[in-house]
């Protein structure tokens, strides 16, 4: 058995080889595409600063509590840099559907994970006991309302309703992490492909979560707690200052528990990639744009026409990117419109907002979190957090007051 030292280091090496014998052009900071670019040192380092930025907003809050957490210092601080990011990259984006994910990632993120938290607190409804109290959307907290309804739509349409659409994690990782896209910071080929299966020893801890909260509180459920939230953390922000090395994805393909969960219900649930082997050229493309190492078309061949894959997060660069249109997204709307045919064409086509019907989605999507976020203000100046709700209406009906 070789020392792990002696299986990265060739791993990280191979990402560099294909590049090292050319010289590179540096893509414009104006264009993004799918095919991964090559920036100058400027730009890296201005997205390694926001990262570390984001690091010492979560630290200060954690544990260091050096300044009152204002927005440009706590946890927040990294949804901030999200939007600021987001904005550029979604102007520099060449492929229509990435540029619309972005959109919905970066308004999700601004809306759900950002303004309504922060602003107005609430509580979830949630099962079993929780040591720290989930605010709106705790989509990665067992028990909560949110993380019953988001494990539903992993099953009827794929990870890419949380890695995808909808995740700081991601959302940080796409939009400043693009410069560390290309080959030279990510680990590719078949051994990095291996380390994907490292996260399951992150998801045996979350089961271990899983399991804690639904046990009364006790020192040995809050300890164990604690110590989940320090494993999950840490490496989630070491992994933005190591992305030079490790790539902009590295704790989506290699640790996340969260990721594995909806990847498991990628594979029983009804999303998939279908692929036509007789249209492919097999010119690789596929694999080239996967963020995820994914051996696309490979997959595909060898599985009977599907690529179906715990690691997929539906991001779609591969089958908006393919030439042969070989590629297609399948998902519970193929069960209510079989001839539904969610291939380049179709996704690119989706993404067209000089297209009414794709215009009216915009807008009513807009609608939709103003709604909300307007909603949480109102519920807010009326009756506090959902907290309070009990002991408000209990005391309005002249009953005892309920304790939370
Ligand atoms: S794999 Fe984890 S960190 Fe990455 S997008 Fe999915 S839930 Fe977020
Ligand atoms: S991009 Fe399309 S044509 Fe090229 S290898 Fe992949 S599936 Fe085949
Ligand atoms: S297989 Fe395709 S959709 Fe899935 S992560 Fe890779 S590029 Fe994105």
């Amino acid at each position: 058995m070789k020392p792990i030292t002696a299986r990265i280091i060739p791993i990280l090496a191979h990402a560099r080889q294909p590049n090292a014998a050319r010289p590179h052009r540096f893509m414009p900071v104006s264009q993004q595409r799918s095919l991964a670019g090559f920036y100058p040192a400027w730009i890296k380092w201005l997205a390694w600063g926001a990262f570390a930025w984001a690091f010492a907003g979560w630290l200060n809050e954690t544990w260091f509590y050096g300044y009152a957490s204002p927005i440009w210092l706590n946890r927040y601080t990294e949804y901030a840099l999200i939007l600021i990011f987001g904005l550029w990259r979604i102007r520099a984006e060449k492929n229509p559907y990435t540029r619309k994910r972005l959109i919905w990632l970066v308004a999700n993120v601004t809306v759900l994970w950002w303004l309504i938290p922060w602003l107005y607190p609430f509580i979830e409804p949630y099962v079993g006991y929780i040591a720290g109290l989930p605010a709106f959307p705790s989509l990665h907290t067992p028990g909560t309302l949110t993380f019953f309804l988001v494990l539903i739509a992993v099953f009827l349409f794929g990870r890419r309703v949380i890695c995808g659409w909808n995740c700081p994690c991601v959302a940080i990782r796409e939009v400043v992490g693009f410069p560390y896209r290309h080959a030279d910071h990510v680990p590719r080929g078949d051994g990095a492909w291996r380390w994907r299966h490292l996260k399951w020893l992150w998801f045996a801890l979350y089961l271990g979560a899983m399991w804690a909260v639904t046990r009364p509180a006790n020192n040995t459920t809050s300890a164990y707690l604690g110590f989940f939230g320090l494993m999950i953390g840490l490496p989630y922000f070491i992994s933005f200052l190591l992305a030079p090395w490790v790539g902009n994805r590295s704790y989506c393909r290699f640790l996340c528990p969260y990721g594995a969960t909806f990847g498991l219900l990628n594979r029983v649930g009804l999303f998939r990639i279908d692929y036509q082997a007789e249209s492919c050229i097999e010119c690789g493309l596929c694999i080239k744009v996967c963020v995820m190492n994914i051996p696309v078309w490979e997959m595909g061949k060898q599985n009977h026409g599907q690529v179906d894959s715990t690691e997929c997060m539906g991001c779609g660069r591969c089958v908006t990117e393919c030439p042969t249109k070989s590629l297609a997204f399948h998902d519970a709307r193929n069960l209510l419109l079989p001839s539904l045919h969610q291939d380049r064409d179709h996704l690119r086509q989706a993404s067209d907002w000089r297209r009414p019907l794709v215009a009216l989605k915009g807008v009513a999507y807009v609608t939709l979190l103003v709604g909300l976020l307007g909603a949480a203000a109102y519920t807010y100046s009326q009756v506090g957090t959902l907290a309070e709700l009990p002991a408000r209406m209990g005391a309005l009906c002249g009953l005892p007051v309920l304790s939370w």
